[in-house]
């Protein structure tokens, strides 16, 4: 067996082991399916026209030479409409569809007439690297603004990579011109079989970068989820905990105190109990959204569960406090009270401060302010009770 034919059947082999692995990504794990459907089509395709090249027999065959060459350039459009289906920005079809629709020409046109395979070969390393550079350049922008400068890098490069592995085919080929038995790129010639070891590593780099993409947004949506409350947006529980400990950390540090505003709203359960669950839901993101909105930049808002949430101020001391606790109760009753047909709510703040070189924990403030919101509930509701008067 000539050498171009065995990295042909090792690129088909790895081929259909990762093309099964997006099939059953896509299939049983419903993971990311459009786009992992596309690569596992990639990847046969690409299985496909390495079978085919090892038909390509010289001077030459112009079907399976044709075959093996759509049969490459059709892969290389379904992994890079994979991607940008992946980022949700399909790209227009006709981009893809000119080079197509070249090189089915250029294949009928040699299989019907015979072309100067020269030329030949000269169109279809073209139209190649025409997709390649298209998924490089359409797919870099939504790329960056997703997942930043590395993961864009990791996936653009094998693109610009088989881009220009074509590019320079062309251009050898136009500067060099080889013999005829010499211009397929699966011929056993030394530059051949560098190429073709390039194109199964490029092969393999494409895949584990698309994975490594996959995985990303993955972690990045797990890590989410657990950070953050599904009804509300705001941070958890758990999310505020560590940012208090965080905070507390830069207090011992040297930073300002900071004060813990606890809200609860009131009357809570009768909202539910006149209007309905989903009434009670869309009240309780009114309120969140009202928090947010009235909060400063620095501050951090979230659900601690419930109908209770927590707003952490940094750089806050008693007199800011209560001037941020009574903006947010007056945001809260003015948004809900706006909010045509939906319920009016109130709520009462409890507020806790950390000074700086106080010994303190996130529990502890927690349990200050909930006295203090004890002490607001039993006051009246609707009211702000402050730590200087326990
Ligand atoms: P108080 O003024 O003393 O705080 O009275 P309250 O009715 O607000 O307090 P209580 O703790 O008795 O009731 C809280 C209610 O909040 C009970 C529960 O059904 C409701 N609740 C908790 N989580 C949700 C939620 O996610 N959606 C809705 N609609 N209701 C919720
Ligand atoms: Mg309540
Ligand atoms: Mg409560």
């Amino acid at each position: 067996m000539e050498a171009t034919h065995s990295v042909l059947v090792v690129l088909a082999m790895l081929l259909a082991l990762i093309g099964a692995g997006w099939w059953m990504a896509a299939v049983m794990l419903g993971l990311s399916r459009g786009p992992a459907l596309h690569w596992s089509v990639f990847c046969a395709l690409g299985q496909l026209a390495a079978l085919f090249g090892m038909f390509e027999s010289s001077p030459r065959d112009a079907w399976s030479v044709g075959a093996s060459n759509l049969l490459v350039l059709a892969a290389f459009v379904a992994a890079g409409r994979g991607v940008g289906l992946f980022l949700g920005r399909p790209a227009p079809l006709w981009m893809d569809s000119v080079a197509f629709g070249a090189l089915v020409l250029v294949t009928a046109a040699d299989m019907l007439v015979g072309l100067n395979p020269l030329w030949r070969a000269a169109m279809v390393s073209a139209c190649t690297a025409a997709v390649l550079l298209r998924a490089f350049l359409a797919n870099g922008r939504p790329l960056l603004a997703e997942f930043g400068a590395a993961v864009t890098t990791v996936v653009s490069m094998p693109f610009l990579l088989a881009a220009g592995l074509f590019v320079w085919r062309l251009v050898r080929m136009v500067a060099f011109p080889p013999q005829e038995g010499e211009l397929l790129m699966t011929a056993n010639t030394s530059v051949n079989l560098a190429a073709l070891f390039a194109l199964t590593g490029l092969a393999v780099l494409l895949n584990m970068s698309l994975a490594y993409m996959v995985l990303v947004r993955l972690v990045r949506r797990l890590q989410h989820l657990s950070r953050h409350d599904s009804l509300t947006g705001l941070m958890n529980r758990r999310a505020m905990m560590g940012t208090i400990d965080a905070e507390l950390g830069r207090v011992r540090r040297g930073a300002p105190g900071w004060a813990l505003l606890l809200v609860d709203v009131d009357h809570f359960k009768r909202v539910n109990d006149t209007l309905g669950h989903a009434a009670g839901d869309e009240a309780l993101r009114r309120v969140a959204t009202a928090l947010r909105q009235s909060a400063r930049q620095i501050d951090s808002v979230a659900r601690m569960g419930g109908e209770e949430f927590c707003v952490l101020a940094p750089m806050t001391d008693l007199h800011g406090a209560a001037l941020l606790a009574e903006r947010l109760r007056q945001a809260v009753a003015t948004a809900t009270g706006a909010a045509p047909g939906g319920a009016r709510v109130t709520v009462s703040v409890g507020v806790a401060l950390s000074l700086a070189g106080q010994a303190d924990t996130g529990e502890s403030a927690l349990a200050r302010a909930d006295r203090c919101l004890y002490r607001a509930k039993a006051a009246g509701r609707d009211r702000v009770e402050l730590p200087a008067a326990e």
